[in-house]
């Protein structure tokens, strides 16, 4: 088995740059190398956390017990078809990695999830999305490791649940840790450029002829301009999601707010975006110590340097109640909050 470490500084596992520490930390390659960490941390009584690229984790203080990092690595072709191709790629692999392979091998689907920081093993917890497109679109299976019945088990796209931002995994934290995932890509690309600004940079191109490379270059350039490089200020991307409300209810907004951004849903409710809503609030570049919201994107909470978790999250509670306060609008945190005392 690989080391397991004691007293492990978190601060350069988790993009937001919190220092916290894990009272013992293991990274994992295989199955094997899971199983035996499962099993120590059985025999110790330790509770489990898993992690990947920790971008998507706030931490609220020390993580108890043993946090495992996924470390697989691996991805290949499984079969092709006429129109498409399916891959699998281990949990342990770069997603932004994956995109540009998939690039390589003159397949597309993914280009709009380009430059999403994280491992392919996390991308289905919240069913990662950007510019019109969320992992479900592609997604085919996946493999996780069953904590309460100590199976593989395999599965497909409903057993998921997937939902905006959601799914069964990150309902039931802890007890599926995913161990690889599949999904179908395609030989012709059918481009999705229809969500602002990636339509707008498409048509300054002039560029008739569909091409994912040139989608995948946009989204990219895009993203550098809008987010904050966690490698130069630490975050953890958007910060809460998009609410999503009944129609009524975003009419009587739009009423008083006719410059409100709303994106109609399928079911008929509407989603609203979390960032005008912030930003409208008088939120938007707004620094409390170490931590601040971040001046181009008012959904983006960000550290300054030094800041803890609970500064982090007093900002957030803030945030929220005002923007209730001010719209009658429920904000949902959108990271992990991880390092919560155990009260069993
Ligand atoms: C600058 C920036 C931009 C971002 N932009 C986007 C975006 O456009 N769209 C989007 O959807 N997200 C975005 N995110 C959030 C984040 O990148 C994704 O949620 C990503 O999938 C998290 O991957 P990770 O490996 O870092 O997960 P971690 O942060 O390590 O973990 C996140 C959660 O998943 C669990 N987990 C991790 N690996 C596994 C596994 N193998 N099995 C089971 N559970 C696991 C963890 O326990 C934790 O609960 C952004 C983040 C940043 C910092």
């Amino acid at each position: 088995m690989t080391a397991v470490r004691d007293a492990v500084d978190l601060s350069n596992y988790n993009t937001f740059g919190i220092r916290e520490h894990a009272d013992h930390l293991i990274e994992v390659e295989t199955l094997s190398q899971l199983l035996d960490a499962l099993a120590l941390a059985e025999r110790k009584r330790w509770p489990v956390t898993v992690l990947g690229g920790g971008s998507n984790i706030v931490l609220a203080g020390p993580v108890r017990g043993l946090t495992i990092c996924m470390r697989s690595r691996g991805r290949r072709v499984l079969s092709r078809a006429d129109e498409s191709v399916l891959i699998e790629a281990a949990a342990g692999e770069n997603w932004h990695r994956l995109t540009m392979w998939a690039l390589d091998h003159g397949l597309s689907g993914l280009e709009n999830l380009s430059l999403i920081p994280g491992t392919v093993g996390a991308s289905p917890v919240q069913n990662i999305g950007a510019y019109g497109v969320e992992l479900a679109d592609l997604f085919d299976s996946l493999d996780a490791y069953d904590r309460d019945t100590a199976q593989v088990l395999r599965f497909d796209r409903q057993a998921c649940e997937f939902a905006y931002r959601d799914s069964v995994f990150k309902r039931h934290p802890g007890r599926f840790i995913i161990l690889c995932v599949r999904l179908r890509l395609l030989r012709t690309p059918q481009l999705r450029v229809d969500y602002e600004p990636l339509r707008t940079a498409w048509h300054e191109t002039g560029l008739a002829r569909a091409d994912a490379r040139v989608v995948a270059e946009l989204v990219c350039r895009i993203r550098r301009a809008k987010l904050p490089d966690p490698t130069r200020i630490g975050n953890a991307g958007s910060f809460f999601k998009n609410p999503v409300v009944a129609s009524d209810v975003a009419q009587t907004l739009l009423a008083a707010n006719p410059a409100m951004p709303c994106y109609p849903q399928q079911t008929g409710s509407v989603k609203l975006a979390a960032g005008w809503l912030i930003d409208q609030a008088g939120w938007r570049g707004l620094r409390r110590g170490a931590v601040g919201v971040n001046p181009d994107q008012a959904l983006v909470l960000v550290n300054h340097g030094g800041a803890r978790g609970e500064e982090v999250m007093a900002l957030a509670e803030d945030i929220r109640a005002d923007v209730v306060r001010r719209f009658g609008v429920e904000l949902e945190m959108e990271p992990q909050l991880l390092g919560l005392p155990i009260t069993h």
